[in-house]
């Protein structure tokens, strides 16, 4: 037989396991200690989990560095921590950052409050103005950042034409990916240098543990271990373990949500309470043609926009009994959210309109259940709103 590379699903469960020994235990143990006994008079590193040397840190980095193609990578305590690190391994002060516009609310703040107090300049370029990217350069410019999809208009970006552009500068292509997950989406196969992950979300998949993720080229990962070990950032032996077993059922979890998004975005579309949908699998979404070229799903993400407004969202939400009302998302459960008091609370209710995310927006993070039970939820939703 042809030899051929393990598939998605296989090396989310495997990774570069071989053959395992007589009475190794299937499922890995937890190596829940601190430190590690050292060699005497040895130059080699010292074990110890804050250096993200713990054989549980190491073996869930190893895996997602296989999903995403990538040289390297590394778990860390918070999708927070892994943007924050990520960056600084590649930005000094005095440089210049040109981020998209459409990014996490904490990352925003992030970029503008905290980057400000190391001298790091940062640019906000809307991804719809594509010559902005180009006209916002700066000679100091070092880095690009994007999210896709976006939350929540699920807007999919073009991250190879921003490839080009990163190329032709000499400067680094960030992505946060938290959104589509390796099985959907693999920056780095579209020329992105840094994937960045909310460990969080999707790829633990289970609401039970916060953790973010980086990986790329082995000296960028190299940069962000330094920075972690010294800003203290190390991911807990435990959730690291649990984030490997997350990972085994990605492949199938990542299936189930991208059926069910299209399934209950496309009853959605039809429901006459329903003014607009969100999701990049619908013919009517602005980034249907470019996300069917470079998704393999669509996701368990769905915005949408109810006709009645703010009243309408709030009648809706009291009425849902499955779904909770949450935020986060890319969990096992489905969550509901309104963008108005989460990511977009900051904004007036002129600049959400603006920004295409009018009050009464409500924003859907599916889950495993059966999705008849979930459209049948909505429909309730749908009735008292
Ligand atoms: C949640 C989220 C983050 C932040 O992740 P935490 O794990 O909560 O620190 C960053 N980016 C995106 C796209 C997210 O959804």
């Amino acid at each position: 037989m042809p030899h051929r590379t393990s598939g998605r699903s296989t090396l989310a469960i495997h990774g570069d396991q071989t053959a395992r020994a007589v009475r190794e235990p299937v499922s890995p143990p937890i190596y829940q200690s601190s430190t590690f006994v050292s060699p005497f008079g040895a130059q080699d590193e010292v074990l110890y989990t804050r250096y993200g040397n713990n054989p549980n840190q190491l073996r869930v980095a190893e895996r997602l560095a296989r999903l995403e193609g990538a040289e390297a990578a590394i778990f860390v305590a918070s999708g927070m921590g892994a943007t924050a690190l990520a960056h600084l391994a590649v930005l000094n002060p005095g440089d210049h950052l040109l981020s998209s516009d459409w990014i996490y609310g904490g990352t925003r703040r992030l970029f503008r409050e905290e980057f400000a107090r190391f001298g790091i300049e940062v640019s906000f370029v809307n991804p719809d103005r594509r010559r902005e990217w180009r006209s916002k350069l700066r000679k100091n410019t070092r880095a690009i950042f994007v999210e896709t999809p976006t939350n929540p208009l699920m807007r999919v970006l073009d991250v190879e034409w921003l490839a080009v552009l990163a190329e032709a500068e000499g400067i680094a292509l960030l992505v946060d990916s938290t959104f589509a997950t390796p099985m959907n989406y693999r920056p780095l196969e579209h020329g992105a240098d840094v994937v960045i992950h909310s460990a969080t979300k999707y790829l633990n998949g289970h609401s039970d543990v916060i953790a973010g993720a980086v990986a790329g080229a082995a000296p960028v990962v190299e940069e962000v271990r330094e920075r972690m070990k010294l800003w203290g950032q190390a991911l807990d032996p435990h959730a690291a373990w649990l984030i490997e077993r997350g990972l085994k059922t990605l492949g199938v979890r990542m299936d189930r949500h991208n059926q069910t998004g299209l399934a209950v975005a496309t009853w959605l579309e039809r429901q006459a309470k329903v003014r607009r949908v969100h999701y990049p699998g619908l013919a009517s979404h602005p980034d249907h043609g470019l996300a069917a070229a470079v998704l393999d799903g669509f996701s368990g993400m769905v915005g949408l926009e109810l006709v009645g407004g703010a009243r309408a969202a709030g009648r809706c939400l009291r009425a849902l009994r499955l779904i909770t009302h949450a935020p986060s998302l890319g969990g096992v459960e489905t969550l509901v959210s309104e963008p108005r008091f989460t990511s977009h609370a900051a904004l007036t209710p002129d600049e959400r309109t603006a920004a295409g995310i009018p009050d009464g927006f409500l924003r859907l993070s599916l889950g495993l259940e059966d999705p008849e039970d979930l459209i049948q939820d909505l429909a309730r939703g749908l009735a008292a709103a």
